[in-house]
């Protein structure tokens, strides 16, 4: 059996916080250069060209992209010759709590929703497993902005409302939502599982590399539909008009009830911080 070192997993979740809420990655980067080049409307052009330097200033000043320094989210991929003779979810937020304080970023955590007590390290995190063959363990993290998750949509479909109801929801949840996320948007969607299921679907679905194609035909075939469609909208950077709404969109699907066709829209402003970093277990 394998282990990984309690400190290195905290030292690890601090590192990705710092880098992440202060450094956008270079997809995204690269996406946002390729809009600007290719937008017609003026004021567009000129909000996205504000958007590319101010991920260029909190960079080289070492300072946050936002003020929404997010919650954290983290997709943790355990290796099944892995053991953890200590609480890893309690690690994972140990990192996190030292990744906001050290880091001077803002702490957006409250301990319940009608209290609105502030947790005041920014945890807890949210976190979802799953398991893979060998020693390694994968992190995801992702610290998500509330504006955009404040926008993200879950609807009970019919399997008769199919492909076009799909097409119209989605349209309708970034047509609502106007600048309030942040756009351009990554949208991910989540389509099957049922009514839980089809919401980690679509997170999971922001999680994946900006030109990343979906396997299944089905899916793959509506992330390009949607994409002309929704950039068709003018919603345009931060809701005021253009042709560049959203910058990726990605569709996970899953098996669902023969009575049911479950859609999820989660959006992520174009603050996309995210970052993987893999693990490696030593012989215990
Ligand atoms: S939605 Fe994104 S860009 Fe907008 S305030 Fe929140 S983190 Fe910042």
């Amino acid at each position: 059996m394998y282990k990984i070192d309690r400190n290195l997993i905290v030292n690890t979740i601090k590192e990705m916080i710092m880098e992440t809420t202060r450094t956008l990655g270079s997809e995204v980067i690269k996406s946002l250069e390729s809009a600007f080049g290719n937008e017609k409307n003026n004021i567009a052009k000129n909000v996205l060209s504000k958007i590319i330097e101010n991920q260029r200033i909190a960079k080289e000043e070492n300072i946050p992209l936002c003020q929404d320094t997010g919650v954290c989210v983290c997709f943790i991929e355990i290796g099944r010759n892995l053991i953890f003779d200590y609480d890893l979810t309690e690690a994972i937020n140990e990192g996190v709590s030292v990744g906001y304080t050290e880091g001077f970023l803002r702490k957006s955590v409250v301990k319940h929703p009608l209290n609105r007590i502030n947790t005041k390290d920014n945890t807890p995190a949210v976190i979802h497993y799953d398991f893979i063959p060998g020693n390694k363990m994968i992190i995801h993290l992702a610290p998500k902005g509330g504006g955009s998750e404040n926008m993200s949509t879950l609807k009970m479909l019919t399997p008769a409302d199919g492909r076009e109801g799909i097409i119209n929801f989605v349209l309708e949840t970034i047509e609502n939502a106007g600048g309030k996320p942040c756009p351009p948007l990554i949208v991910g969607i989540g389509i099957g599982g049922n009514f839980e299921h089809v919401t980690y679907l679509a997170k999971k679905a922001i999680f994946r590399p900006i030109d990343d194609n979906a396997k299944i035909d089905e899916d793959r075939l509506l992330e390009v539909e949607l994409l002309e469609r929704i950039n068709k909208l003018n919603v345009g950077p931060m809701g005021l008009g253009g042709n560049t709404t959203a910058l990726a969109v990605k569709v996970n699907s899953a098996a669902c009830h023969i009575a049911s066709l479950p859609v999820a829209v989660n959006l992520q402003c174009h603050s996309a911080r995210k970052k993987e970093v893999t693990l490696i277990g030593k012989e215990a």
